[in-house]
């Protein structure tokens, strides 16, 4: 139905209908799979550890553990960070819901700490505001692919004795003051979701420098088992013998998809300069548009841009966010909203979280619109987007 009819009557800006994220699979991608499948290892292979190995490389940390999914990566990373019930973990609620799931996952209490209303990030201060005796660990997001300001937060992190657990879903290739993302927190978890910078399928991935941590997970990932013999508790049973020393799940990504990993990390830099060079089209074009916020990025970011988010100075229209949306959609412009504030969600409201605990976020939900940013849009469709949001808003125009 959508793009039948542009709203306002006529024929929409497109004739097809432009998605707001779309993965980039080519001939190399596809060989490097077929490969795997006619290998030795399904799973549990040379293939995770290569692409673990490249991973690390890529980022600069001393590990990574891949699992099955982002999901699954944030999950480990709070097991290994020891966070059990009666915990509390601060977060963003500008996120997708895991990034607090994976605490509920734990048994322990999220804790949503307010962005800042300029970059859209966690606010340190909030952060700072509300830690209490029972704070374990911090999940900021890199939202959109900007860097949080890990400084301030490992140092929060350092004078509270807590442990950071970064959300970079968003934010492979990040750079935080020129160091990649993945290499300043404590753990970083990455996804491998098509919609993300490069992808398994499913996938995730968690970087670290901390050994302990690293052992961790990787037992985790696996039913909490081990073969390793310096781990075992009873050493004298002979070679068959293994054994589960914690309760972990199976949590395991297989070769397939991580031969398809290596492969597109091969052409992460070409993904990300393209990102960057639609990003920087988007915030030229728009800047002539009156109403529309552009993204501001923070001097310490150099962003990979995972999302391209505009905000709708809803006082200059006479029309919700919610009309604008309906019409870009109706104009066959992919359209999204990143985020629903994680605590509206109807199980977080049944859990007890109220509204209105943090208005910047609420605010910010009101009036965000994502608009379409993936490495393989062209300039034109790009300038159909822009063409669409101005026709759009001189409609609406007060
Ligand atoms: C995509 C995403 C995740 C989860 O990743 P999956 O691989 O889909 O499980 C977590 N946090 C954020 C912010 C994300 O965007």
């Amino acid at each position: 139905m959508v793009g039948k009819l542009a709203m306002f009557g006529g024929k929409p800006v497109r004739d097809e209908y432009l998605p707001y994220g779309q993965q980039w699979i080519d001939e190399a991608d596809i060989k490097s799979v077929i490969q795997t499948l006619k290998s030795d290892y399904l799973t549990t292979g040379p293939k995770v550890r290569e692409f673990e190995k490249k991973i690390a490389e890529y980022v600069g940390s001393k590990y990574a553990v891949a699992v099955s999914n982002g999901t699954a990566a944030l999950h480990a990373a709070c097991y290994a960070a020891g966070i059990k019930e009666g915990d509390e973990v601060i977060t963003t609620p500008m996120t997708f819901a895991a990034s607090a799931n994976c605490v509920l996952y734990q048994g322990a209490k999220p804790i949503f700490a307010d962005i800042n209303p300029k970059t859209y990030n966690i606010d340190v201060n909030d952060i700072e505001r509300k830690i209490t005796n029972k704070t374990k660990a911090i999940i900021p997001v890199d939202y959109t692919g900007q860097a949080t300001d890990l400084d301030a937060i490992m140092e929060l992190a350092d004078k509270y004795n807590l442990i950071v657990i970064e959300d970079a879903a968003h934010a492979i290739g990040t750079e935080y003051k020129g160091k990649k993302v993945g290499n300043v927190s404590h753990m970083t978890e990455f996804s491998l979701h098509p919609v993300k910078h490069i992808t398994t399928g499913e996938g995730g991935i968690i970087t670290t420098n901390n050994e302990d941590f690293y052992k961790k997970l990787s037992l985790f990932r696996t039913h909490g088992i081990t073969r390793d013999y310096d781990l075992l508790v009873n050493k004298e049973e002979g070679s068959w013998y293994y054994e589960q020393l914690e309760l972990g799940y199976n949590y395991r990504i297989t070769d397939i998809q991580c031969a398809l990993g290596i492969s597109q990390l091969s052409k992460i830099d070409t993904f990300i300069k393209k990102r960057r060079e639609l990003v920087n089209k988007y915030n030229e074009m728009l800047s002539s548009i009156d109403g529309v916020t552009t993204p501001f990025e923070a001097d310490y970011s150099n962003s990979s841009w995972h999302l391209y988010v505009i905000q709708i100075e809803l006082e200059k229209f006479r029309a919700l966010r919610k009309e604008i949306f309906e019409a870009l959609k109706a104009e066959n412009i992919g359209v999204n909203v990143h985020y629903i504030p994680v605590y509206y969600h109807p199980y977080y409201q049944k859990i007890g979280y109220k509204k209105g605990i943090c208005p910047n976020s609420e605010k910010f939900y009101e009036r965000m619109i994502t608009l379409p940013l993936f490495p393989r849009m062209s300039d034109d469709d790009l300038e159909d987007v822009v063409i669409a949001i101005d026709k759009i808003l001189n409609y609406y125009k007060r």
